[in-house]
């Protein structure tokens, strides 16, 4: 697989023997406060629940979008998403199946695009049905920022036509699932990265569930997530446990 845009491909291994073991989630809708994980919390739209303490994400769920009440939610999401413990615009991105107008989904979709790239922040995208015109989108977009498809669940060759693109994807429950496994084993670690999501699951038994599929020990999963993790959300995770 090729690796060509934004320089991602670059990022240097890190390693950073305080953080090696610590568990990384990139997207939950829960707070998690504990010593074996740090997490990044999905806000879409109370985005008075951003605390000062913890990471964060901030988008316009397609689920959520409403024609008469975006402009406002999105001047708010401008706001907020300026702050350091802000990592990235998202979930956004676009849903077949949900009952929003499509051409209000693209419209929103867009802006979230410009404004990651313009405050130079990565996207988390929510993606049903929809793989084909996300990519479409962020190309004429002309996007620069890192991009995680979260949730990843489908086939090696849209993981392929992703990571080409030189994005990355998350993964949660279904490596718990014992019929992902092959899929998941075929695709470069180096694009890889780990969530909850809305899942009664916990990120340490997803990462365990991984590194068993990939064969290798949990210090090595740990570290090489950590490097993808730096690699699109910065060095904020660098920090951990000083
Ligand atoms: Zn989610």
């Amino acid at each position: 697989m090729k690796h060509e845009t934004n320089n991602k491909s670059s990022c240097i291994l890190i390693t950073i023997a305080a953080v090696k073991n610590k568990y990384i989630n990139v997207h939950t809708h829960q707070t998690i406060e504990n010593s074996i994980s740090e997490s990044i919390q999905n806000v879409s739209g109370d985005f008075d629940n951003i605390k000062e303490h913890g990471f964060f994400s901030v988008g316009l769920h397609p689920w959520h979008i409403n024609a008469l009440t975006a402009k406002s939610c999105f001047a708010e999401l401008a706001l907020v998403s300026q702050k350091t413990n802000v990592l990235a615009i998202g979930e956004c991105g676009l849903d077949k199946l949900c009952n929003t107008n499509y051409e209000l989904q693209k419209n929103w979709f867009v802006k979230q695009i410009e404004w990651a790239n313009h405050i130079k922040k990565p996207l988390i995208i929510h993606c049903v049905r929809a793989h084909d015109e996300i990519l479409q989108l962020l190309k004429s977009a002309n996007n620069k920022s890192p991009v995680v498809f979260h949730g990843f669940n489908k086939k090696l060759t849209l993981a392929s036509k992703i990571i080409d693109h030189g994005y990355y994807l998350s993964f949660g429950k279904q490596l718990l699932w014992g019929n992902y496994s092959d899929i998941f084993k075929a695709i470069p670690i180096e694009r890889i990265v780990f969530e909850t999501d809305d899942a009664h699951v916990t990120i340490d038994e997803i990462y365990k569930s991984a590194a068993h599929i990939k064969n290798i020990t949990l210090d090595i999963l740990c570290q090489k997530v950590l490097n993808n993790t730096i690699c699109v959300f910065g060095k904020n995770f660098t920090n951990l446990n000083e």
